[in-house]
């Protein structure tokens, strides 16, 4: 081989000094520019200047109707939640300054644990700082090197997290797909440790899991059951316990992972469990132990919502009713949705693409409507959606003028 054909097979060296580690977001810096470029504002930095109830709040000097936050069964306003909070502060003060493990574990969250273990009616309990931090510690605390891990391919983001922090191998399968799953589990060798992990209800789509099915083949499997129940605490099953309550295969879950920051309307994270092993993982989960522990207000609001949310039957009935009604409506309207029927709290509009979604996000805005414009990496399929996200605490009146809302901005942006 001659000489020169050998130096032009060689890349360019470009000897511009050294590689700025940013250069990696280059293209989501472009994406965003190029978005803003457009002249719509920015759906992702918007600021609540006052927060008027769980449902209602002043964003850009203008009185918005909340249809995207998480705060499913509106107890952030709870009377009896903001005392129990105000009490903390006054009697414990502003937090802990420590780890679970050493200073950080007060009377509040041991009453808090309880709380969790009464409502679910589970031997254990343990709270975390987010519920991030719970799927992270315990994901990759009990499936180690030499363990599987099954999970769904449109799994939360801390899911994927623990998985990656994990040392077991992770077997992804297609969503809410039960032969699918069957298969993957099939396949994993004999004697190995196994970890099948589910959501009650996806959030981008908020589409359930088949978990009756799921939760049988993986049992079949000799598989442990892991499932998030972030979406559905408060609101679905008889007792608000989630989807595998709905489902008749509670029992059958071993660990239930839930977080504070959607229907308890707080901030926090958890994992119910009946093992009998299970209080070891206080010393072995390192998201557990290398963190402070929750402020003692949030723990003792998080113990009162809990409380309440275990009589939260009405409530919960009349959630049911806004998430039929403005799934209908929107229906009605000629939206695309994600689902074919209401299946939760969320109902998600798809988009035709990012630059109508978010021309669409801007023009519920200006009506007054705040929803959640979600798009990839975190929705599925490449996806843009408007997120809309219920709580029990709109009234019937607010769920028609969000209709109106949608019609005229849909109208605007020509997506209807
Ligand atoms: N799991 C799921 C399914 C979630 O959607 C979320 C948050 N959106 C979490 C876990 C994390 O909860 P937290 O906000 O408490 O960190």
């Amino acid at each position: 081989m001659s000489e020169a054909v050998t130096q032009a097979d060689k890349p360019p060296v470009v000897d511009n000094g050294p590689r700025d580690l940013f250069s990696k977001f280059d293209d989501t810096i472009r994406m965003r520019e190029t978005l803003l470029a457009s002249g719509v504002e920015d759906p992702f930095s918007l600021v609540m200047e006052k927060v008027l109830s769980p449902t209602r709040a002043i964003c850009n000097g203008r009185d918005t109707i909340l249809l995207g936050t998480y705060n499913y069964m509106g107890m952030t306003f709870d009377p009896d939640v903001i005392q129990a909070g105000k009490d903390a502060l006054d009697n414990f003060g502003a937090g802990t300054t420590g780890s679970r493990v050493l200073n950080g574990t007060y009377q509040g969250h041991k009453e808090c644990e309880q709380a969790l273990m009464d409502f679910y009616a589970m031997d254990h309990a343990m709270v975390f700082s987010t519920g991030y931090q719970a799927n992270l510690g315990i994901i990759s605390t009990i499936a180690g090197k030499g363990d599987y891990v099954v999970l769904d391919i449109d799994s939360h983001a801390s899911i994927w997290d623990g998985c990656a922090m994990g040392n077991a191998e992770i077997v992804p399968f297609k969503h809410n797909d039960i032969d699918a799953m069957e298969k993957r589990l099939r396949r994993i060798p004999e004697g190995a440790g196994k970890l099948v992990v589910l959501e009650g209800v996806y959030s981008m789509m908020g589409d359930v899991a088949p978990l009756k099915e799921m939760v049988a083949v993986a049992k079949k499997c000799g598989a442990m059951v892991l499932v998030d129940e972030a979406h559905s605490m408060g609101f679905i099953g008889e007792h608000g316990r989630g989807v595998a309550e709905e489902q008749g295969v509670i029992d059958d879950v071993d660990f239930i992972i839930g977080t504070f920051s959607k229907s308890v309307g707080t901030v926090g994270g958890f994992c119910v469990s009946n093992h009998p092993k299970f209080e070891i993982m206080r010393l072995v989960c390192r998201p557990y132990v290398f963190t402070a522990s929750l402020p003692p207000s949030v723990v003792a609001t998080a113990a009162t919502s809990i409380r309440k949310l275990m009589h939260g039957s009405n409530k919960r009935a009349h959630l049911w009713e806004n998430s039929r009604r403005l799934h209908g409506g929107l229906k009605e309207l000629g939206f695309t949705l994600g689902t074919d029927s209401p299946q939760s709290a969320i109902v998600a509009v798809i988009m035709p693409d990012l630059e109508r979604g978010a021309g669409m996000w801007e023009a519920l805005l200006s009506e007054g409507l705040y929803v959640n414009l979600a798009r990839p990496p975190a929705t599925p399929a490449n996806m843009t959606l408007l997120r809309c996200s219920l709580c029990a605490e709109h009234s019937e009146a607010q769920v028609e003028t969000i209709l109106g809302m949608f019609e005229r901005a849909g109208k605007a942006v020509g997506i209807i």
